[in-house]
């Protein structure tokens, strides 16, 4: 794999982060950079890649993780589907997230009708061959997964299949950018931009940050090499005052993106308000299935009403999401929350940020060091 390979190489690592630190030399101040999504987050950790930055440059984690962001309200739903006779079909992550009071595996074990699928098509065969069930495919997910359930809507309605349906929480990634910029709590210096999400939307979906916030962003890969020059580049325009959009992963991600996958996702969904684990409910954040399509809109088909009531488990994932805190600084990190046992839906997912700290972080957390590089 001589590709990768070039994108790990050692010596020009250390370059890129000798590079990093001159420049942050002359950055008078602490920089904090937010990366979006999950699989950057698992890269930064896994690769040591916070070792290698000076103090003043922080990385914060964002809401990257479409379990993650995904509210206890849709999983009651899910569970009020499950209650009502409804397969519900889903990635593997879901069954584990806690809704209010049940998770769809609990569900499962009490004869709930609940199964893992693999993709869409997975779901959507399901359906094919069991016309007596009501089959439900969990919609979540950014902008990477969307246009492979528009699909799967497209195709069902093309074959007249009536059993197939999505609940739909899909979330669009650049709103929630905006959200997160406008926060002041956060105070956010650069964007490390979602790799995948960015191979579907394109670059340039992210020029209104620089341009009316003048906060930089930066699309890069997830080898070494990629993340440490994404750096350096958003150092680089902070140290100049300078706010762009720069693309260090042209290698797979182009200024407008996959257009194809564009115009299948537009084809089936607009735009809606959608609600967000910590963050509330961000305009245009979500992407609701157009009326020509509402067949296979579980809820407009079979509406259901579900008051989820506001569950204290003492989890901080809303404050994790919006990069206020690490993981360690949770009560609950480690004991009693652990991939085995997870507490909130941060620890259960390998893309959520308290199940990568688990996982990468662990043994530091024992000596008490922090990402940021301070020491208790
Ligand atoms: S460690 Fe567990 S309880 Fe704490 S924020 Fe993360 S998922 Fe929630």
């Amino acid at each position: 794999m001589k590709y990768i390979s070039e994108f790990r190489e050692q010596r020009l690592t250390e370059r890129i982060a000798k590079r990093i630190v001159d420049i942050a030399k002359r950055i008078d101040r602490e920089v904090k950079l937010m990366q979006v999504c999950g699989t950057h987050g698992m890269a930064i950790l896994r690769y040591g890649i916070v070792d290698l930055l000076p103090p003043n440059v922080k990385i914060i984690s964002g809401p990257g993780c479409p379990v993650c962001v995904t509210p206890d309200n849709y999983i009651d739903k899910a569970i009020a589907y499950i209650r009502q006779g409804f397969l519900i079909t889903t990635f593997g992550d879901m069954v584990r997230v806690p809704g209010s009071e049940s998770t769809l595996l609990q569900e499962k074990s009490k004869g709930g009708k609940v199964k893992v699928v693999y993709s869409t098509m997975e779901a959507l065969n399901l359906a094919r061959s069991l016309p007596e069930e009501r089959v439900i495919f969990l919609g979540i997910g950014f902008e990477t997964t969307a246009p492979t359930i528009a699909a799967s809507i497209s195709m069902a309605k093309e074959e007249g299949i009536n059993n197939y349906m999505i609940l739909s929480g899909h979330k669009l990634i650049p709103p929630a950018m905006r959200a997160l910029v406008e926060d002041e709590e956060i105070a956010i210096d650069g964007f490390i931009c979602p790799g995948h999400v960015s191979v579907i939307t394109g670059s340039r979906v992210y020029e209104f940050i620089a341009r009316d916030y003048h906060v930089p962003c930066v699309v890069t890969g997830f080898e070494p090499v990629d993340i440490l020059l994404g750096i350096s580049f958003l150092l680089l325009q902070i140290q100049k005052n300078e706010a762009r959009v720069e693309n260090e992963y042209g290698r797979v991600v182009s200024s407008d993106g996959n257009l194809i996958a564009k115009s299948i996702m537009n084809k089936v969904f607009i735009p809606g308000p959608s609600e967000w684990r910590g963050m509330g409910v961000i305009e245009n954040s979500g992407l609701v299935i157009r009326k020509e399509y509402s067949a296979y809109d579980v809820e407009t088909r079979y509406p259901v009403e579900v008051t989820s009531p506001k569950v204290d488990r003492g989890c901080r994932c809303g404050d994790v999401l919006r990069g206020l805190i690490e993981p360690p600084d949770c009560p609950l990190f480690n004991d009693p929350c652990n991939p085995s046992h997870p507490v909130g839906p941060c620890m259960v997912s390998v893309e959520g940020t308290c199940n990568i700290y688990y996982r990468f972080w662990s043994g530091r957390v024992n000596r008490k060091i922090k990402i940021s590089g301070k020491t208790d």
